[in-house]
């Protein structure tokens, strides 16, 4: 069986395009000390972004 969690579909704003981007986020909480943060390939960019799993919202680690 390959490893399928419960992965749950977000949607978000790529900071990049500013367009909406469906991703998904491993439904299982990541490790505590992630700081709530997942990274997630961007379809709209072809980037990485960070969400925070908490608000759903795309991160940018160089403006926080
Ligand atoms: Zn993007």
């Amino acid at each position: 069986m390959a490893d399928i969690r419960a992965w749950r579909p977000i949607i978000f704003s790529c900071p990049t395009t500013g367009d909406r981007v469906q991703g998904l986020l491993p439904g299982d909480p990541p490790e505590p000390s992630a700081d709530d943060l997942h990274s997630i390939s961007c379809a709209a960019c072809g980037g990485v972004h960070f969400i925070n799993l908490r608000t759903g919202a795309a991160v940018d680690p160089k403006r926080s």
